[in-house]
């Protein structure tokens, strides 16, 4: 079978849905694709699926839920038997039930967020197109990234997580952050891509989102985010710096609801058969934060 081939989209619940849609389109840089009932859709200039973000009036901010995209139809059948094996209870949603979405299993991981897996979905084509394309798009607005890159969610049981994405979805961990004799994990980083990770999770309480990320090209397009975000007055959380796990450089701040967003770049590549890459609690404020070396309090404890 396949491997899973991405994080898909994410469904963020948002408190004022217009202020939302002006920032994730007019300083995230995002393009709206479709509305339909009290959620908006939207994607990046570089993605070419319907949508990766969907934005849905809530009165709470946080995350509805993330899905991954699978290769086929076959492979949807093959990971929700692999999913119920592991032990978590399976429903599929009905194609339509959101714009230009087909069918989706959804689940919900053992750390209380609920996840689906999904093939079918309607094809916009990227701002560029696939023939003779220029490099970017003339007339993009605010930070534009590429796409979508991965999501960071907090949980409690950081190992059944784990063996849930490497057992049911056939991820790779990529690195991780342990106490003393590995007897607790902190920190847990996993991969389906060539990417140093596409969804992560640290220790704190269950269903919770710590951030969705951005990929923009390099340590320059950060430090123009940054800017934009000044220009703009959005809170930060982090300016610029590297991160010591996937060595990415990195920008947090937070949307009009709270939600965390991050733009990162580069990172190193992952492949299937590397070692995991093992950081000690004492040293979870390099990993985190390469410069400062330590964690903020703000960092550990704005969560949506
Ligand atoms: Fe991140």
């Amino acid at each position: 079978m396949g491997r899973v081939l991405r994080i898909g989209r994410v469904e963020l619940k948002v408190l004022d849905l217009e202020k939302s849609v002006d920032y994730y389109t007019n300083i995230i840089g995002l393009e709206e694709t479709g509305r339909m009932g009290d959620s908006v859709y939207l994607k990046a200039w570089d993605e070419f699926d319907h949508h990766s973000v969907i934005l849905t009036k809530s009165n709470s901010p946080g995350l509805a839920h993330m899905a991954f995209k699978v290769e086929t139809m076959d492979d949807l059948a093959y990971y929700e038997k692999k999913v119920e094996e592991f032990g978590c209870t399976t429903t599929r949603i009905s194609n339509n039930t959101r714009l230009a979405e087909g069918e989706a299993v959804h689940f919900i991981l053992p750390t209380g967020h609920h996840c689906e897996l999904y093939h079918e979905i309607g094809f916009l084509g990227t701002a560029v197109g696939f023939r003779n394309p220029h490099p970017w798009p003339l007339g993009w607005k605010g930070i534009a990234p590429h796409r979508l890159d991965h999501i960071l969610l907090t949980g409690n049981d950081l190992k059944t997580v784990t063996r849930f994405f490497v057992e049911a979805l056939n991820f790779g961990q990529s690195e991780k952050v342990v106490t003393e004799g590995e007897e607790e994990l902190l920190g847990s980083f996993l991969f389906t891509t060539n990417k140093a990770h596409d969804i992560a999770f640290v220790k704190g309480p269950d269903a919770k989102l710590h951030h969705a990320a951005f990929h923009v090209d390099s340590v320059h397009d950060v430090f123009k985010a940054a800017d934009l975000l000044s220009m703009y007055n959005v809170p930060f959380d982090v300016t610029p710096t590297r991160h010591g796990i996937s060595r990415g450089e990195t920008i947090y701040f937070f949307d009009p609801s709270g939600n965390r967003n991050e733009a990162f770049a580069n990172g190193y590549m992952s492949y299937a058969d590397m070692p995991t890459i093992t950081w000690d609690a004492a040293k979870i404020g390099t990993g985190i934060f390469y410069h400062a070396r330590e964690l903020s309090e703000s960092f550990m404890k704005a969560l949506t």
